[in-house]
């Protein structure tokens, strides 16, 4: 028995690779978000992924990427059976904002492991440009900078680290709120006033029907319709934590470009991530892919969005009639109260499957 025990131990420790611990979660990304899981997977396959036990859990925050071990501890509530949930099941358990915070998590963990593995190793022809950009011009700005943070490598793997969540969560945060305001819920049930008030006000027109349309966003979301998260996402603050129990060292923000951080350096981590990850490129891509992408919630919204301009077209025109009928009373009492809706996204969604 022991022997035996002793031989499942060996297998585990030589079977390094632990991309069906992701994968479904991985494939849950592509599936909503249109994000590449071939680099994901290299990564996994080069390290362990695996729960934290209770005194690391309570010792640090929710995840750690060990450099010298290669192994990924994460939070116990992410996994199930020992995989990490699919983004879907998160949002039911969690809610959108705490299934976001996850999958901000890992990539900013899985950004650890693959600066690691393979950027380090000059593994493609990209992270070899990556690396030198890193170690010529970055490293010598953050020695020259971050004159509070000790470890140099350190800071530079975290600014890594938190670009990568910080991407990955403007993308999330994009979708989710394209869809609410196109009256589209993330468990992808509708919510008809939204989408009632938006016709009225012709923010949705008939050409829009079975779209996601930019068209209810906000003003200021409207302006950085095509901006790049390469290019919104070069401010975000950046903690430095050196083990378990070390303070954290804020790198400051907002005075990036002021101490001189290269513009270009911001496009060659964007580039480097977007390439890697087919990141969508802006909210404006976001949609077009969310357009193009083969599923019947499209055709769902356009059925709906039809009913809902035909019983508005209905009640116009029954409106006018009585107007006709009674143009000598003056009787406006039954006149109908167009402004009444209100959207009712009253409780977080959960998530279900297109
Ligand atoms: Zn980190």
């Amino acid at each position: 028995m022991l022997k035996l025990v002793l031989f499942i131990s060996l297998i585990q420790l030589s079977s390094a690779g632990d991309w069906d611990v992701v994968s479904k979660f991985a494939g849950s990304m592509n599936q909503y978000f249109y994000l590449s899981n071939g680099r994901l997977q290299t990564v996994a396959n080069e390290i362990t992924i695996r729960k934290k036990r209770l005194s690391q859990y309570l010792g640090s925050g929710n995840a750690t990427y060990n450099y010298s071990t290669n192994d990924l501890l994460m939070n116990p509530d992410i996994f199930d059976n020992g995989e990490v949930k699919p983004f879907p099941t998160l949002v039911s358990e969690l809610g959108f904002t705490g299934a976001l915070g996850v999958a901000k998590t890992v990539y900013h963990e899985m950004g650890h492991a693959e600066w690691d593995v393979l950027i380090e190793e000059s593994e493609t022809n990209r992270d070899q440009e990556f690396y030198k950009l890193i170690t010529t011009k970055i490293k010598p700005w953050m020695e020259k900078n971050l004159t509070k943070v000790d470890d140099k490598w350190l800071a530079l793997m975290e600014w890594h680290g938190y670009y990568y969540g910080t991407v990955i969560s403007s993308v999330l945060s994009d979708w989710q709120m394209t869809l609410l305001l196109n009256g589209v819920k993330t468990d992808f049930s509708f919510d008809e006033n939204l989408i009632r008030s938006n016709i009225r006000s012709k923010k949705i027109t008939v050409e829009d029907f079975g779209k996601i349309s930019h068209k209810p966003l906000m003003k200021n979301l409207q302006d950085t319709l095509e901006d790049t998260y390469g290019e919104r996402c070069r401010s975000f603050s950046v903690d430095v934590s050196n083990g378990m129990y070390d303070g954290m060292v804020s790198l400051e923000t907002g005075s990036w470009e002021d101490k001189g951080f290269q513009s270009e350096w911001w496009d060659a981590i964007w580039e480097h991530m977007r390439f890697n990850y087919s990141i969508p490129s802006s909210r404006d891509d976001l949609i077009y892919s969310i357009n193009s992408s083969e599923t019947d919630l499209m055709e769902k919204l356009a059925i709906l969005q039809h009913k809902i301009w035909d019983e508005l077209q209905l009640q116009e025109s029954e409106k006018n009639n009585q107007e006709q009928d009674s143009d000598t009373d003056q009787d406006f009492e039954n006149e109908e109260d167009l402004d009444s809706d209100k959207s009712s996204n009253d409780d977080e969604p959960s998530f279900g499957d297109f």
